[in-house]
């Protein structure tokens, strides 16, 4: 009925806590870039998941790989070993050239995991005295939600009533080399960073910035740990957006796309130097590193492996800011920022909310979502064809049109 979609919105808030307003859409079915709802209407997916779907609704060698899976075994817990783990692994260690991996499930659970890896790492290799181990944190970053990760979140709507905070965090200004060296003590044990910030709506550092990091924490003797959970994984046209700078840091962290869309599975990506300060019963998850997470991962690991997707993700990254920059010259954009196939559009004044954005989006088939007011974000699948893509931009205008 055409009522079906008020329906399910209407019972959805009825029994749900009230912590996210979304857009009123009910997805029933989705494949590659395009969501189908309830009513049989199709809408082009520009969000993806917030990067968890960079390779698009059920990718075929995705669903092929957990299908598989899902027939020989899909838990054992970490009590036991079992037969995906070690590939996994060794391989996703490969694509970052690093050495070990320690796998989690969310990404709040990657960033919790390389705060108590820096502070153990601090205490019992760089010799910080017991307590006092600090990390310097940037203004603006959006880290995940757990109660000590948003106890270093500059966003009130993240952090307000949810203290006592987690001490032991310094927060600079994001992209400032001057800031962050003055932040760095000696009881410094890490500096971590989104190497874009993602949730902020898509803001890049300026140019040298990451290398600049990267030297500051070396010579220091730091971690650099940067959070790659929403950047990684091919979105910016590069596997990992460091690379962008030539910057390998001491710690990935890696989240959404590593799950495919399908599972939830993070990582936390670094040396045995590193990673080796965890002894046995020191940290651990009952679904961390399960036999249908790693079967799903490591198949996102062979999709990268070939460096198609990252290729892909830099051509179509071209076309969509060269699509959107015309946007700003007519005045129907205040500003686009972006790396590869990801976009934050901030609306002029007077030009609606993002929210409106998103609703008049919705109404033209197009699936967006806003961040902090008046900031559109765009995070369209790699799979996403060069049409498509197009089509959405042209119904982008469209929506930013004054009617
Ligand atoms: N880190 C970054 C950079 C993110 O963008 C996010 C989610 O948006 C997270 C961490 C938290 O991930 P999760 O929602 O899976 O806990």
């Amino acid at each position: 009925s055409p009522d079906t979609a008020s329906a399910a919105v209407a019972a959805a808030e009825a029994h749900t806590a009230r912590n996210y307003h979304p857009l009123p859409v009910v997805v029933a079915t989705a494949e590659g870039a395009w969501v189908t709802d309830v009513e049989g209407r199709r809408y082009l997916d520009l969000l993806a998941g917030y990067s968890a779907l960079n390779f698009g609704h059920r990718h075929p060698r995705l669903i092929a790989a957990a299908r598989d899976q899902l027939d020989r075994v899909t838990l054992t817990s970490r009590a036991f070993h079992h037969d995906r783990f070690a590939e996994f692994c060794a391989r996703l260690a490969e694509l970052c050239g690093m050495e070990a991996v320690l796998p989690m499930n969310t990404g709040a659970e990657a960033v919790e995991t390389a705060v108590k890896t820096a502070r153990k790492w601090g205490y019992r290799v760089k010799g910080v005295p017991d307590g006092r181990a600090r990390i310097v944190v940037a203004e603006g970053n959006f880290h995940g939600r757990t109660t000590t990760v948003v106890s270093f979140s500059t966003d009130p709507e993240a952090r307000a009533d949810h203290g006592p905070y987690t001490p032991g965090f310094d927060i600079v200004p994001y992209g400032d080399l001057a800031a962050l060296e003055a932040a760095v003590g000696e009881d410094t044990v890490a500096v971590l960073l989104e190497p874009v910030q993602g949730e902020a709506g898509v803001v890049v550092p300026p140019d040298g910035y990451l290398a600049g990091v990267r030297e500051l924490t070396r010579e220091r003797g730091v971690l650099f740990v940067a959070d790659e959970i929403q950047s990684g994984l091919g979105r910016t046209g590069r596997t990992f957006a460091c690379e962008h700078e030539g910057v390998t840091p001491d710690v990935y962290l890696l989240g959404k796309a590593l799950g495919g869309g399908i599972v939830p599975v993070s990582a936390v990506v670094s040396s045995q130097e590193v990673l080796g300060v965890f002894r046995p019963g020191e940290h651990g998850s009952t679904f961390g590193g399960n036999p249908l997470a790693c079967a799903v991962a490591l198949e996102v690991v062979a999709l990268l492996e070939s460096g198609a997707y990252q290729r892909r993700a830099a051509a179509l990254g071209d076309r969509l800011h060269r699509g959107l920059a015309p946007l700003v010259a007519d005045g129907l954009l205040a500003a686009v920022r972006g790396r590869g196939l990801w976009a934050g559009l901030d609306l002029p004044p007077g030009a609606g909310t993002g929210r409106q954005l998103s609703e008049r989006l919705l109404e033209r088939g197009v699936l967006v979502k806003d961040t902090h007011g008046a900031t559109v974000r765009l995070a369209p699948p790699l799979v996403i064809s060069e049409e498509d893509l197009d089509w959405g931009m042209a119904r982008l205008r469209e929506a930013l049109r004054p009617e």
